[in-house]
């Protein structure tokens, strides 16, 4: 952080300490602060915060089995409560990176594919990523709740909607692939709710929520076996035991 920020944060919190704000919403307030910061200091055509980056195997989905480079961009907004990636959320825990050496970290493997995923990644303008992996030769693939306006260029749009926050039309119109967790049997209907937005060609995936699975299975089986429109989802990489 840059002295004139740092006075800049020192000066608000003063600011609401005259106006008499307690010492915890003072805190609160210059957490905002620090965040609007964070977004001024990302020029996303240049660099992103990056939780993780690896080689691995996608394990859901439409693409499951397939070698892909993950790209997991830190910070996310939408408050799951199940959330398996909760260390991802504050973006300040996590160094950024270029996208130059993203790129030529991809280039040294033999991947075709590449998963950018969170955190939430359409916290942040996706363009210049994209087209740089694109022009690079790779297929561009977004794991993503859509609750962000929607940028990038993507071969492959997995769209997972999550109730805590809603996603955007921009994102459900363009929704190669629709993914709901099912954590508990109301998600059947927020299934059905989505499957009407997304285009009809549209892949659509149930996958119980790695906790509730042994509770959820049984009921996606059942439910899958009378909407054969929908396919069982599991996540095959926590099986085989792999990132
Ligand atoms: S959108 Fe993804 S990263 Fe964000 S809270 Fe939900 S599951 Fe976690």
């Amino acid at each position: 952080m840059g002295g004139a920020d740092h006075v800049q944060i020192l000066g608000i919190a003063g600011f609401y300490a005259q106006k008499g704000v307690t010492l915890q919403k003072s805190v609160y307030l210059k957490s905002i602060v620090k965040e609007h910061i964070a977004v001024r200091e990302i020029d996303a055509t240049k660099a992103l915060p990056v939780m993780e980056h690896f080689y691995t195997i996608q394990g859901e989905g439409r693409y499951q089995g397939a070698a892909a480079y993950f790209i997991r961009l830190a910070g996310c907004d939408v408050g799951c409560v199940w959330c398996d990636v909760k260390e991802s959320w504050d973006r300040d825990e996590h160094p950024i990176m270029e996208i130059d050496f993203l790129v030529e970290k991809v280039a040294k493997t033999p991947a075709k594919i590449v998963v950018i995923t969170g955190g939430e990644p359409l916290m942040y303008n996706l363009d210049t990523l994209t087209k740089r992996l694109q022009g690079a030769g790779f297929r561009t693939h977004i794991e993503t709740s859509g609750a962000h306006p929607l940028s990038g260029q993507w071969d492959w749009f997995c769209l997972s909607p999550k109730k805590f926050k809603a996603p955007l039309p921009e994102c459900t119109a363009v929704a190669s692939e629709l993914k709901i967790i099912v954590f508990n049997k109301s998600d059947f209907a927020w299934a059905e709710l989505y499957q009407q937005e997304v285009p009809q060609d549209c892949h659509l995936y149930l996958q119980p929520e790695w906790s509730k699975s042994e509770q959820m299975i049984p009921l996606i089986v059942d439910y899958v076996k009378l909407h054969p429109e929908w396919r069982v989802c599991l996540q095959s990489h926590k099986f085989m035991e792999i990132p």
